[in-house]
């Protein structure tokens, strides 16, 4: 599957779509604009203005065109064309900041969590705000200009730090050369082995992959590209060049897909999607529970759908194509994995396991004491 301009876009210029600061200009900001391309109904038109005081909305064209225009339940447009539900469905479960990322700031902009790895906040913009974010509570704000010094002085100061994590928004919607200045910044600090930077663009926005960047990005030691597919539909020929582009510069790339109620919450639409991914040597990383983030209730799936997507994943496909389940737990407490429940019976040396096929089958473990 390719991209489609000519399905919203007639006029326009094969050689600006592919030029992402085009993109990103033309990016879909109003219900006036969104209009034009999707089919929505007045009481629908009603509501996104609602919904958008709140939390606004940005769609670049390139994604855009990979939405179904008949479709209101398609996968892409769930994941961006506001939703009355943002507002109206609010439990006691829900928070703006659920990880509890403001009260582990110890500078501003950077989050430190676990004991050898930070979350660096590079900026608030993003080439499509997707409605499940858990920094939506961010969407509003101004882009203010990160300290960059700040950060490398916190960083030396704590020589166990080791990986920073370059996260927003989207990192690489900064200029090339912003961004470098930012990655020259920490990897001076010598306790600094490992960047890795938290992405969408290679889905929402994959021509920003330029040679420019690439060669940029691998001109540094060890930087790890993480990013975001959530569905098959977003594997295109685009995504997987982008993806190509950045691996050939020596930069893996791992996939953290967000399990997302009635956008990809079925064994076959995760299958498919990890399948995929294989192919283009994404690896299939995580598959998250979507966190408990005020405005997202509407795509929340029980504990149990993710673990029984794992089911009827293991085994029935290969140990590479299966992402870790893991729930970040509220209040900031980490990140934990979960697993189908195998180990049916233990006692003294001997385990019972439930195979694939669900056969029991005993296992006698050394080392133990009768
Ligand atoms: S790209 Fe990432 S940071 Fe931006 S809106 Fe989507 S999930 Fe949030």
């Amino acid at each position: 599957m390719k991209s489609s301009p000519e399905k919203f876009f007639q006029n326009v210029d094969l050689n600006l779509w592919n030029d992402w600061k085009w993109q990103l200009k033309n990016a879909v900001r109003t219900v006036e604009k969104l209009t034009g391309f999707l089919n929505l109904q007045s009481d629908e038109i009603n509501q996104i203005r609602k919904v958008e005081k709140k939390y606004p909305f940005v769609i670049s064209p390139y994604f855009l065109s990979l939405i179904n225009p008949e479709n209101i339940n398609d996968p892409i447009r769930k994941q961006v064309v506001p939703n009355i539900e943002e507002l109206e469905l609010m439990s006691k479960l829900s928070y703006d900041d659920p990880l509890m990322e403001k009260k582990k700031m110890p500078v501003r902009g950077l989050i430190h969590r676990y004991p050898d790895r930070v979350v660096i906040l590079v900026t608030n913009n993003c080439a499509a705000n997707c409605r499940h974010c858990n920094r939506k509570r961010n969407w509003q704000k101004k882009d203010t200009e990160l300290n960059i010094k700040n950060c490398a002085t916190y960083l030396k100061n704590n020589p166990k730090i080791r990986e920073v994590i370059l996260s927003g928004g989207d990192p690489l919607l900064l200029p090339t050369e912003k961004l470098k200045s930012i990655l020259d910044e920490i990897f001076f600090v010598s306790n600094i082995k490992v960047v890795r930077i938290g992405s969408r663009v290679p889905v929402t926005l994959p021509m920003r992959i330029t040679d420019k960047l690439c060669k940029m990005l691998g001109s540094f030691s060890s930087i790890w590209l993480n990013t975001q597919f959530n569905h098959p539909n977003e594997i295109t020929e685009e995504s997987e060049s982008a993806c190509l582009k950045i691996q050939h510069a020596g930069i893996p790339i791992n996939n953290q897909a967000v399990l997302l109620k009635g956008i990809n919450d079925k064994p076959e639409i995760i299958k498919h999607l990890c399948q995929r991914l294989q192919e283009i040597k994404v690896r299939p990383y995580y598959l998250f529970q979507c966190d408990r983030v005020s405005g997202t209730e509407h795509f929340w799936t029980p504990v149990k759908t993710g673990i029984n997507i794992l089911e009827k994943m293991i085994g029935h496909t290969g140990g590479l194509c299966i992402p870790k389940f893991v729930i970040d737990l509220p209040s900031g407490e980490g990140k934990i994995p979960l697993l189908p429940e195998n180990i049916i019976e233990h006692k003294n040396s001997t385990y019972k396991f439930k195979t694939y096929r669900g056969k029991i089958v005993s296992y006698v473990d050394v080392g133990v004491q009768q």
